[in-house]
């Protein structure tokens, strides 16, 4: 148990991050309250049983009155209206701060809704699966994880130390970056992964010549993977494609002409040129389990916790 940093953390949405916030936050004793907010009437009464906060509140003023560390963590298509609801009720000396997958459009969506004087430190914690809701969280979903920090106008140096020094206290490493390159770097870490997973299960469920049992039964070779990430929150992600559109389609382009480029390789049967690429990205792959954000082991029914 370390000391409280915060006298009262609010939580304003309840489901994957947020409750694993809270979940975090609890086992950890980094505040003396957690109170929360969802705008699911049926999320709040989960919270409630699950008691993941001392007090879920029914509206989202009443729980950022008197928070010193306001946390959002609702989809990014849903940031303007959750900020619209607490702006006016934020307390002077709150941090307010959130968790969103994408990050310059976020901001936008914040800054001009604060009232002068607000601090603001927007954050990225890459973690999470391909579950949501309130059942899907647990604390030990941001330990040995990167939490990425953007700063922007509205954040003070001391409000971004005070936001590292939570990520840290709930077990992540965490790097500060400028919006605009956090959400290049995500586009082709995360987005476009998600993006190709999304198409190829649509690709095979439209093939004709395949039938849906079929997908199903042989799906280990490989294409297994590509269905437990397109089974992610279908709201999360259209925000996260709408919201972070300039660089997805930047690095889709950039994406395209490296396939066009494999195509020509099968066509023209370049073996030695898809030999070299396939040594290349088995590197890669050695890279990560280096850098501990995966294991060695078979994929086969192993847990994962480090997608986003
Ligand atoms: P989630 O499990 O679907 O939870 C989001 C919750 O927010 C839902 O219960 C939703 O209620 C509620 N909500 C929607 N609008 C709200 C509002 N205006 N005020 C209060 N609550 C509201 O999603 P999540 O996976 O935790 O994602 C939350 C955020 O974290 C997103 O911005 C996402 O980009 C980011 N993130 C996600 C991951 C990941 O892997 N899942 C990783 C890192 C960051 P309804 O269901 O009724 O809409």
């Amino acid at each position: 148990m370390t000391e409280p940093m915060f006298n009262t953390v609010a939580i304003i949405g309840l489901g994957l991050i947020g409750s694993s916030v809270a979940r975090g936050v609890k086992a950890r004793g980094l505040a003396n309250h957690i109170v929360g907010y969802d705008a699911s009437p049926g999320v709040r009464r989960r919270a409630d049983e699950l008691a993941l906060c001392n007090q879920v509140f029914g509206t989202p003023e009443e729980a950022v009155e008197g928070a010193d560390l306001v946390l959002l963590a609702v989809p990014v298509g849903a940031t303007a209206d959750a900020v619209n609801a607490i702006a006016p009720h934020l307390a002077e000396a709150a941090i307010l701060t959130e968790v969103g997958s994408v990050k310059a459009a976020v901001i936008r969506q914040v800054s001009d809704k604060l009232p002068p004087g607000a601090v603001f430190v927007p954050g990225h914690p890459i973690a999470g699966t391909e579950h949501s809701g309130p059942d899907a969280g647990f604390a030990e979903l941001f330990e040995d994880r990167w939490c990425i920090l953007t700063p922007c106008e509205h954040s003070t140096d001391a409000a971004v130390a005070k936001v590292t020094a939570f990520w840290q206290a709930l077990g992540s490493q965490v790097e500060i970056m400028t919006p605009e390159h956090h959400d290049i770097v995500l586009a082709i870490t995360s987005h476009i992964p998600h993006l190709i997973a999304y198409n190829i299960v649509g690709t095979a469920a439209d093939l004709e010549e395949v039938t849906q049992s079929e997908v199903i039964k042989f799906s280990a070779g490989g294409f297994r993977d590509f269905t437990r990430i397109a089974a992610s929150d279908p709201v999360m992600w259209r925000d996260v494609f709408l919201n972070n559109k300039e660089a997805v389609l930047e690095v889709l382009g950039r994406f395209s002409e490296d396939l066009a480029a494999l195509q020509r390789m099968i066509r023209w049967e370049d073996g030695k040129s898809l030999q070299d690429l396939f040594t290349r990205t088995r590197a890669i792959r050695r890279g990560i389990i280096e850098a501990h954000q995966d294991t060695d082991q078979a994929d086969f029914g192993r847990p994962h916790s480090h997608e986003d």
